[in-house]
């Protein structure tokens, strides 16, 4: 711990921290897993739509907001944590059944840091000690690569496999740049998109939030290096489905509430024709003829859609276990009996 904290004074704006616990219940968006783990508290590649700032004004106040993507807080007793959460799991007897999500607030593989002090790669390999039901990690960087060693083996060690989802929100560099200034290159993202799905893994692009792409050319890229796709809107679709754009609500409201500075930059460079329902519809067309209906998830529902599939196949054993387990049961007796 003494040589990470030694590593962490040396980044501008990060700091390490202590924590009293490292599995956070989930609730909202990711609520069909059990726990999120966010190695990190903050984030450095500020993307400029980015929605987990207002999270942490009731902690930092309105500071965490304003200087969101400058700070990060390593939780360096985070490994000891796991171990022992993991640990009283087991004894409960719950840990097949625990689903989890790795990064709902932070990247876990966030640049230069993760690459330095292997944070999230530490906390990987006390799965492999503790496998749980599955795991699902959320990340915009191809750092995750490296971890590949682990991530094969906790594929065949966990009881459903696990899933990496790579944020992918466009294909156009030119919009990456006003978007995500400082997020890993969308070319290598796609690259290890690819090295992960080529590995076995379940592999997931999240077109979240979706900006303006080349649709095409976008879902075309995709189909051979995902197990599916995520469509997410940054603007929530109104209910009454009707086609406006996003300037013409008069108080807009978000998918995922983000920063006010996104309204700005939408004005500033002209594309309030990219987010409206009709554009999100469209891109949505494009992306089903290309990777199949079954391949094309939207929103909430595609964010949980592995776990959920996951769950119903537990519940569904359990309930097969019951029915063989009450079957042996009469057996028995009626052996008894006669
Ligand atoms: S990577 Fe995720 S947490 Fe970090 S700024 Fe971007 S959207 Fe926010």
């Amino acid at each position: 711990m003494k040589i990470e904290s030694r590593i962490v004074r040396k980044i501008e704006g990060v700091e390490s921290i202590t924590v009293k616990s490292v599995l956070n219940p989930t609730k909202g968006f990711i609520s069909s897993f059990d726990y999120s783990i966010n190695p990190y508290i903050g984030c450095l590649f500020n993307c400029s739509y980015c929605y987990v700032p207002y999270g942490f004004e009731q902690s930092y106040g309105t500071w965490g907001r304003d200087y969101w993507g400058r700070w990060l807080k390593v939780k360096t007793n985070a490994p000891q944590l796991l171990e022992r959460e993991l640990r009283k799991l087991y004894v409960k007897g719950k840990l097949a059944d625990t689903f989890i999500y790795f990064g709902s607030v932070t990247d876990p593989y966030v640049l230069p840091v993760e690459r330095r002090i292997q944070l999230t790669r530490k906390l990987l390999k006390i799965f492999l000690k503790y496998p749980v039901g599955f795991i699902n990690i959320q990340t915009r960087s191809p750092l995750v690569v490296r971890d590949l060693d682990i991530l094969k083996e906790l594929n065949n060690r966990i009881h459903h496999g696990i899933a990496v989802c790579i944020t992918i929100p466009t294909n156009r560099p030119d919009i990456k740049k006003i978007f995500e200034r400082r997020s890993p290159g969308l070319v290598h993202r796609l690259k290890a998109l690819e090295k992960v799905y080529k590995s076995g893994i379940e592999t997931q692009a999240s077109v979240a939030p979706l900006l303006p792409c080349e649709p095409s050319t976008f879902a075309q890229s995709l189909d051979k290096v995902c197990s599916r796709a995520v469509l997410d809107p940054l603007i929530e679709i109104e209910k009454k489905r009707r086609n406006i754009g996003v300037f013409e609500f008069k108080k807009p409201t978000v998918a995922a509430r983000t920063r006010q500075s996104i309204y700005s930059i939408i004005h500033r460079h002209n594309l309030g024709e990219f987010f409206t329902e009709k554009y999100f519809e469209s891109v949505k067309k494009i992306f089903i003829d290309v990777l199949g209906e079954d391949r094309v998830l939207e929103g909430k529902f595609g964010y949980n859609f592995a776990s959920l599939t996951r769950k119903k196949t537990t519940q569904q054993n359990t309930i097969k276990n019951s029915v063989i387990n009450e079957k042996k049961t009469k057996n028995r007796q009626l052996k008894d009996f006669f």
